[in-house]
């Protein structure tokens, strides 16, 4: 009896062990396919920005091998039957893909336009570093469409956090804003790569794959 007792223990436990690893290994996909991403349109061969179904990667790979499908799309829902053979590419590096791993790699060794700081690094949860529009506009990258980003990139230039909300208040309130005597306003460095050394590698890594 007390054998087939410790038995019933060591069975439940072994079941328990595996239910925990494949579990484990779910929250592992989850985690690795979630967030938006670039990828090169097979149909048309230009940037758009997809998101996996992150809940079913997880479940199938929790399962046995992971299987991705799109939970949306830029070209959607005017292309939404597509054969969906972007995947491939998102399969094939998952994390170069990713928005947040390309506009990290974009600022690289590049500093402020306004005040030359270094923005290497970078607090993407409070003080995000923004971009400057070539008409010296400054903006957030929440406002600008995923999809886009590569195009972006060739012609805006890297701006800090602070520097942005100082420009955009300047922009936004000018009767506010009174400038020391003699001080003129600080004008924006025009770099002749900004962003676009980043953005043309990425570009030649899509056409590639
Ligand atoms: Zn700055």
């Amino acid at each position: 009896m007390m054998l087939i007792s410790v038995g019933v223990y060591i069975a439940a436990a072994a079941v328990t062990a595996c239910i925990l690893f494949l579990a484990w290994r779910g929250v592992l996909a989850y985690f690795r396919f979630r967030g938006v991403r670039l990828v090169s349109c097979p149909e048309t061969a230009e940037s758009a920005a997809v998101e996996v179904n992150a809940r079913h990667a997880a479940l199938t790979r929790g399962l046995g091998h992971v299987d991705l499908q799109l939970k949306s799309c830029s070209r959607w829902p005017e292309r939404q039957g597509c054969g969906q053979e972007c995947l491939r590419q998102i399969e094939a590096a998952p994390e170069d893909c990713l928005v947040r791993t390309i506009l990290t790699r974009s600022y690289q060794g590049k500093s402020c336009v306004y005040c030359r700081k270094p923005l290497e690094e970078m607090d993407w949860l409070e003080h995000r570093p923004a971009l400057m529009r070539p008409d010296a506009v400054t903006f957030e990258w929440k406002d600008i469409p995923p999809e886009t980003i590569p195009e972006v990139l060739l012609t805006y230039a890297p701006v800090c956090w602070n520097c942005h909300v100082a420009t955009s208040f300047r922009r936004r309130y000018p009767d506010l804003v009174i400038d020391r005597k003699g001080r003129e306003p600080t004008k924006p460095v025009r770099h002749k790569t900004a962003f676009s050394a980043g953005a043309q590698n990425y570009h030649s890594e899509l056409i590639r794959s």
